[in-house]
């Protein structure tokens, strides 16, 4: 029986998390869980998989919990997250969405757990220090994101094998088919219209501005340990060849599947074992796979990813910051499409270079914040 500590369990990944669960109820454990606000959901999930340990982090919102198991201890409150990476555990699975995961994975990788990372700020944000801690304490931070899970899978489930380049395919996002003219009048529901995936509202909106694979170059890098220069990016609309390796022979491996993230988060409980996903299995039947270059004008989003992983140090979690603020502002009808990217150009230029620790990295996520408050408040 595999115990695993469930971070983030009201969301899409964490949802599907309780999928392979429930699929295998005599191999997985729920041992402890935690979410943000969803009251009454999780209310639900803890009566169903009886966890030791449940953490709400809305405080507000855990007065509306009346019933939970007997067995269970509930904490609620902003960082009450960290109470449910316990010493129970055998896996901290971190699904939570945002810079909340760094302080998780930190906990986690401390306590000597392994890691299945879906959380890709913490590594956008924190890599250098969290894949040195997590050397330093002989942990494994298994790679959930589909891209990085085939990525993972062509390198047989060794991350340190030797290749020659990295190649990440993205859908394009919901937009990919627009012009930039069109763009200026897109809205935050016609941004959450993912082509392929559905997934959280955050990361849906940066899959249309192309955030999402600049985080994603950023996520291989600290995973794979392997230097920018390595890695290209390729659209491909179909979403059916979720990444490459090219090896030093020429030779490159593609994994395929349906777009599900059910496999990947499987993956990351099972390996090297497979165990059946019930998916309908894919049909390559009629089907083109294209693939084409990533137009940088079209997505400046992704170019400011660029110039964050040449600045390095704090920069990228400056990025992550000003997104996590600007995706919201914009959700919330606040600014425009185009303006994400704006404001997110402004923190960057306006960020101070900090060495990276914790502690500084918790002030460059906060500050990134404020400046795009400040560009928006200025106009
Ligand atoms: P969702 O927004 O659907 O879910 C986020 C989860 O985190 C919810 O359970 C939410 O709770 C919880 N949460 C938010 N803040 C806190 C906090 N401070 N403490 C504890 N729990 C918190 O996001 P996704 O599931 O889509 O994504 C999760 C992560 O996985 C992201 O980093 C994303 O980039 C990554 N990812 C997601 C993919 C996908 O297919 N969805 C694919 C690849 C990566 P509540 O809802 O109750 O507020
Ligand atoms: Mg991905």
């Amino acid at each position: 029986m595999i115990n695993i500590a469930l971070i983030g369990s009201t969301g899409s990944i964490g949802t599907q998390v309780l999928n392979v669960v429930d699929r295998y109820p005599n191999k997985f454990k729920i041992v402890s869980m935690a979410a943000g606000s969803s009251a009454a959901l999780f209310e639900e999930q803890v009566n169903k998989y009886k966890p030791e340990i449940a953490c709400l982090c809305d405080s507000e919102k855990a007065l509306l919990i009346k019933n939970l198991p007997k067995e269970t201890s509930f904490y609620y409150g902003n960082n009450s997250a960290l109470h449910a990476v316990t010493e129970k555990a055998d896996i901290v699975f971190v699904a939570v969405s945002g810079f909340a995961g760094l302080d998780v994975v930190k906990a986690a990788i401390e306590l000597k757990k392994n890691v299945a990372l879906a959380n890709k700020e913490t590594l956008v944000a924190g890599g250098e220090i969290i894949m040195a801690l997590a050397k330093k304490n002989g942990v494994k931070i298994i790679p959930v994101d589909s891209e990085h899970s085939a990525i993972w899978q062509c390198l047989d489930f060794d991350a340190k094998k030797e290749f020659k380049k990295l190649i990440i395919t993205a859908s394009g996002g919901a937009f990919r088919n627009l012009t930039k003219e069109q763009l200026k009048f897109v809205t935050a529901e016609d941004a959450l219209k993912h082509p392929n995936w559905l997934m959280g509202k955050k990361i849906t909106i940066d899959c249309a501005t192309m955030m999402n694979k600049g985080f994603e170059v950023i996520e291989a890098m600290w995973l794979f340990d392997t230097p920018y220069n390595k890695i290209d990016v390729l659209i491909h609309p179909q979403s059916i060849v979720h990444s490459m390796v090219e090896f030093d022979d020429g030779g490159v491996l593609a994994q395929m599947g349906v777009p599900s993230m059910e496999i990947p988060i499987q993956l990351a409980l099972t390996y090297p074992n497979r165990l059946d996903t019930k998916l309908e299995p894919l049909n390559l039947v009629g089907k083109s796979l294209e693939f084409k270059e990533v137009d940088k004008d079209f997505y400046p989003c992704f170019a400011l990813t660029e110039q964050a992983i040449k600045l390095g140090a704090n920069y990228p979690c400056a990025l992550s910051g000003a997104d996590e603020m600007a995706v919201e502002l914009f959700l919330n009808g606040k600014i425009s499409y185009l303006d994400i990217a704006k404001g997110i150009s402004y923190a960057l230029e306006k960020t101070e270079k900090l060495g990276v620790t914790f502690e500084s990295l918790h002030y460059t996520d906060k500050e990134a914040r404020r400046l795009v408050l400040e560009y928006f408040n200025r106009r």
